[in-house]
């Protein structure tokens, strides 16, 4: 019942802060984040309606989309950093990387996506904020890497995701979700051809601001799920 409630709850939150800014509430999607959290909690969301999921670590991951091969409804996406030695178990198994970040990685997804499969929607990792952190690339590198994803079949860039540094302060909040913004624009302008459709942006603390910024998915674990446990880990 919990999950179901919460899962309402943030519906509520989104179809809000969709109408603050006049955006219908089907542009933004909610990727419920279930890393660390058992299948039974999963089984309870999808039975409440949620139908995409997003994991971190790629041998948990896998063990889920597994455990839920049977449901062809779902959609798997992959939020946490990619080793390159992980690259094949991503391509067989998940629908989406949202954190591609190097050329390296994209060439051996494109190798080892099962081509039978469509091809695996991608996203962009943009490094916004923190500049210490080593995931996701400097704005400056997006188009490159962008127009070189074009010789790649089996992916399909869909468009950009950002982690900001996490802050509660709402101006700080805002100059890096309009950088976002203004980065996907540049994108979309930039492949007119391609479908660029997807700025993966907004977690709890800023979600209502990313969907003012335009964000089209948010990633909500917490608040959904509960507290996660990594003692077990
Ligand atoms: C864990 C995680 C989330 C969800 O975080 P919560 O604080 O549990 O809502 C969202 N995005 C990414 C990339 C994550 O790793």
């Amino acid at each position: 019942m919990q999950i179901k409630n919460n899962l309402a709850q943030i519906h509520q939150q989104i179809q809000q802060a969709c109408g603050q800014v006049n955006r219908p509430e089907s542009a933004v999607k909610l990727l419920a984040v279930s890393k660390t959290k058992p299948v039974q909690a999963i089984q309870q969301a999808i039975e409440a309606g949620q139908r995409a999921f997003g994991e971190n670590y790629v041998q948990e991951g896998v063990e889920k989309i597994q455990h839920f091969a049977e449901r062809t409804d779902l959609e798997w996406h992959f939020i946490g950093a990619l080793q390159s030695n992980k690259t094949r178990l991503v391509a067989e198994n998940f629908d989406w990387l949202q954190t591609l970040d190097r050329l390296k990685i994209a060439e051996r997804l494109n190798e080892q996506r099962p081509h039978d499969k469509v091809p695996l929607n991608v996203l962009i990792q943009i490094n916004i904020s923190d500049e210490d952190s080593k995931s996701g690339i400097a704005p400056e590198q997006m188009l490159t890497l962008a127009k070189q994803l074009e010789n790649l079949p089996h992916l399909r860039l869909r468009g950009l995701m950002a982690i900001p540094a996490p802050t509660e302060d709402v101006a700080q909040q805002q100059i890096a979700l309009t950088a976002m913004q203004s980065l996907f624009q540049q994108l979309q302008n930039a492949l007119p051809a391609q479908q660029i459709d997807t700025l993966s942006m907004g977690m709890s603390d800023d979600m209502n601001m990313a969907i003012q910024c335009g964000s089209t998915m948010v990633r909500i674990g917490t608040a959904i799920f509960g507290k996660r446990d990594y003692s077990a880990n």
